[in-house]
């Protein structure tokens, strides 16, 4: 059976899913597919949690999918201290000081798909075909097939992959990657703490790499982040539990007092990755697929929803032109406006990792004086926190704030 559709997009992950809510109510007929549909959230935080930027957060309130994640759960960051170890560089951020409630939000990556997920129910123009199992991917002169194993046949005048770093999209249209195995792993879990997180992101560089402590809506539990190389990665992932926190509270110091209980742990490898085309004739690629970066900075995602907040802007101009919206031409568009955004946070994750991880007595006293120079500098400060807050660059409608 052959289905035509305007869009067809690969991946129902966190990105796939708000790509399609942005395309909800257009005249245009778009499939969303997926293998299999996300875990939905409980009493248990998820391991995975993203850092999400008020830009994102703005997309998530023009799609009407905000409330859907504020209603399960999300907690505030007010704060965030940043400091390197054994060193006397340390660097603090204030939301009041830029005049914001707060500078991001932590939320459960479940949370944030279930909310998705569920806001794309409400759009009839959207199809969510999952789970689903792709036995074909083929690109033409005049717009994409994509067969599943049912044997049903999707035809699109323009296939989006959203389906991750190893996109199966991408190797389909040929587009190689540059990227760098950073041959670490970042470890994630939920731990409680004695003392409350105030509402505060913490962050301390250790030389084998960064630990980041992100506050739950529970004020004594934290999400972790810790990246290590694989091998100090892999030791750290063996241990017991008690020796786990042992390890933690060294590493971590006294912040918030002792860190009494934690979670089963998960390690996720590490990798900067750029697609080196986003766009080919009737193509397109979003999120994981076009670009990885570190997660010391807390912006993958993030990059992946304006991704899909510009695409879709792009898009919905040309359908509302009479143009056609697999044309290169008009899916160039889209490549121009993300690629150098992307590009420079690949980089600057990639360079912040290295100046963090090495312990040459000129780099760490340099990152020292970096961070405490920036701490006393306030229109630096302010303008790290506008931009990392999502709040500055050249942002699509979606991510503007007050339709
Ligand atoms: C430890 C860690 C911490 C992080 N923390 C943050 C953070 O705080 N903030 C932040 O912004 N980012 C963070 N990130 C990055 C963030 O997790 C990723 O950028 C994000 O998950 C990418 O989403 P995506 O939808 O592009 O891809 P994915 O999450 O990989 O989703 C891809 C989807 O495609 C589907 N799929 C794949 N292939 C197929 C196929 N052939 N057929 C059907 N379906 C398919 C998969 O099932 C999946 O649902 C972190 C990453 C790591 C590893």
């Amino acid at each position: 059976m052959k289905i035509n559709y305007d869009i067809v997009i690969i991946g129902g992950g966190m990105v796939g899913a708000a790509l399609a809510d942005t395309l909800g109510n257009s005249s245009l007929k778009v499939a969303l597919l997926d293998r299999a549909p996300p875990a939905a959230p409980d009493e248990h935080y998820d391991q995975r949690v993203s850092a999400i930027t008020l830009a994102s957060q703005s997309v998530f309130e023009n799609i009407g999918a905000w409330d859907g994640m504020v209603r399960r759960r999300v907690s505030p960051v007010r704060e965030m201290q940043v400091w390197s170890e054994g060193g006397s560089g340390s660097i603090h951020f204030n939301a009041a000081e830029i005049g914001e409630p707060c500078l991001a939000w932590i939320v459960e990556n479940r949370v944030i798909q279930a909310a998705l997920i569920e806001r794309l129910h409400q759009f009839t123009n959207i199809h969510y075909l999952c789970p689903v199992e792709i036995a074909d991917i083929a690109l033409a002169d005049n717009g994409a097939a994509v067969t599943l194993k049912d044997g049903r046949i999707l035809n699109a005048k323009l296939l989006v992959g959203a389906d991750g770093a190893d996109s199966a999209v991408r190797r389909a249209a040929g587009i190689e990657t540059q990227s760098l195995n950073l041959h670490q792993k970042g470890i994630v879990a939920t731990v409680t703490t004695e003392r409350p997180h105030e509402a505060t992101a913490r962050q301390v560089f250790l030389t084998t790499g960064p630990l980041a402590f992100l506050p739950l809506d529970e004020p004594h539990t934290c999400s972790i982040v810790w990246s290590a190389d694989n091998a100090r990665a892999d030791q750290l992932l063996a241990l017991d539990d008690a020796a786990f926190l042992s390890e933690l509270e060294q590493a971590f110091g006294d912040a918030l007092g002792k860190i009494k209980t934690v979670s089963p742990r998960a390690g996720f490898p590490l990798a900067l990755s750029h697609a080196k085309a986003y766009t080919a004739p009737h193509l397109a690629l979003v999120g994981d697929a076009a670009h990885t970066v570190h997660p010391l900075a807390g912006q993958g995602v993030n990059l992946g929803f304006l991704d899909a907040a510009t695409l879709a802007e792009v898009l919905l101009d040309a359908a509302a032109n009479q143009k056609d919206i697999g044309a290169h031409a008009v899916l160039r568009r889209y490549e121009r406006w993300r690629k150098g955004d992307n590009i420079a946070m690949v980089s600057v994750t990639g360079g912040f990792r290295y100046l963090f991880s090495n312990d040459w007595p000129v780099l760490s006293q340099l990152r020292n004086w970096g961070l405490s120079l920036t701490d006393a500098a306030t229109p630096v400060k302010n303008l790290i926190m506008r931009r990392a807050s999502g709040l500055e660059g050249d942002l699509p409608k979606l991510a503007r704030r007050a339709l």
